[in-house]
């Protein structure tokens, strides 16, 4: 296993946003993240782990101490179970389940990163995310024990699991999908693609900036007092944080190298030489901006490792 010392991070992350990590590792097996964990044991220096880098924005100055790459690549079929490593990608994962005929992970269709990432922020589109086909988890505790639990144990809601709440770190995840329609569902998935390219920007960024926000009935008419067309969005109960950022005009407004999309107000963009601190300026300005016109607050998706 090979430390290497001040690697940039930007080109690990699709934001291409990033200043050096301190110590870095690349961990392909489990093995090789607990040799990792020892020697940062050993150095007394803090652990941070990534995946595909997707929902991450990482300060200018970078990340002191140990930061991991997990890349662990297990794929194991099952019948209808998968046991997949936390570095395999999303979309391989999606691929390998159809040539399986396995169907039920079409939502992840376009989803940037890795299994790992995407368990820890329940990623998801269209109301359905990582915890309607997650079964178990084997992880790292905060005192690097394996461990696995339930799904039930993973206090998944929306965009939130238990691993947002605890410095675990997930090893391998087993799912359980279905045999269906496979031809129906490759048509979904392309389908999919396809919008996300007609809707998304393809600039370097990190997805959607902010969590579209719940609501509930009770709030319905509230919401509509504030000039809300919650009537649009009553199949999910989420007002897309997009439609609150176009309402307000700030599409196309910049700082520095970072800009909100035009094609997706959600989407913060670097148009290039983006610094950290400009997407945190912009992010901090909408969030300023929708505080003020709708009397809400919207809360970043995206992980600011500052
Ligand atoms: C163009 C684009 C479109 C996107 N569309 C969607 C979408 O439709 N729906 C959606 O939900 N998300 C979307 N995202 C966001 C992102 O792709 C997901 O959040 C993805 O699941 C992140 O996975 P990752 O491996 O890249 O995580 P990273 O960015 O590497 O890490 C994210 C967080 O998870 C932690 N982490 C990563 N791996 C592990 C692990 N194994 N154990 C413990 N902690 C870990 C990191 O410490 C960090 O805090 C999009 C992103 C982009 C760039």
């Amino acid at each position: 296993m090979q430390i290497q010392k001040n690697i940039p991070l930007a080109q690990y992350t699709t934001f291409k946003i990033g200043g050096p990590a301190e110590n870095f590792v690349i961990a392909k097996t489990i093995e090789e993240v607990q040799e990792a964990v020892s020697w940062a044991k050993e150095h007394d220096q803090e652990i941070f782990v990534f995946g595909g880098g997707s929902n991450l924005l990482i300060s200018d100055s970078g990340i002191k101490g140990l930061v991991i790459k997990l890349d662990l690549q297990i794929l194991e079929f099952e019948e209808n179970k998968i046991k997949v490593g936390s570095g395999v990608l999303l979309s391989y994962l999606l691929n390998q389940a159809l040539e399986h005929e396995l169907i039920g992970l079409e939502f992840a269709a376009g989803i940037p990163g890795t299994v790992g990432g995407a368990v820890r922020g329940n990623a998801g589109t269209y109301g359905r995310a990582m915890s309607d086909v997650v079964t178990k988890i084997n992880y790292l505790d905060e005192n690097y024990l394996l461990q696995e639990m339930s799904v039930g144990q993973a206090n998944f809601e929306y965009r939130h699991s238990i691993f947002k709440e605890k410095k675990y770190l997930i090893l391998k995840v087993e799912l359980e999908l279905a045999k269906g329609d496979l031809v129906a569902a490759k048509k979904l998935v392309q389908e999919r693609l396809a919008y996300r390219q007609d809707t998304q920007p393809n600039q370097p960024s990190a997805g959607c900036i902010f969590k579209n926000i719940a609501f509930s009935d009770q709030e319905t008419e509230d919401l509509k007092s504030r000039g809300i067309e919650v009537e649009k969005f009553l199949e999910h109960h989420k007002i897309p944080a997009a439609y609150l950022i176009d309402r307000a005009g700030l599409k196309g407004k910049t700082v520095g190298g970072a800009q909100v999309s035009e094609k997706h107000a959600n989407y913060i963009i670097n148009t290039g030489t983006a610094k950290a601190e400009d997407v945190v300026i912009l992010s901090s300005l909408i969030k300023q901006q929708i505080r003020d016109k709708y009397n809400l607050q919207l809360n970043e998706e995206v992980q600011f490792i500052l």
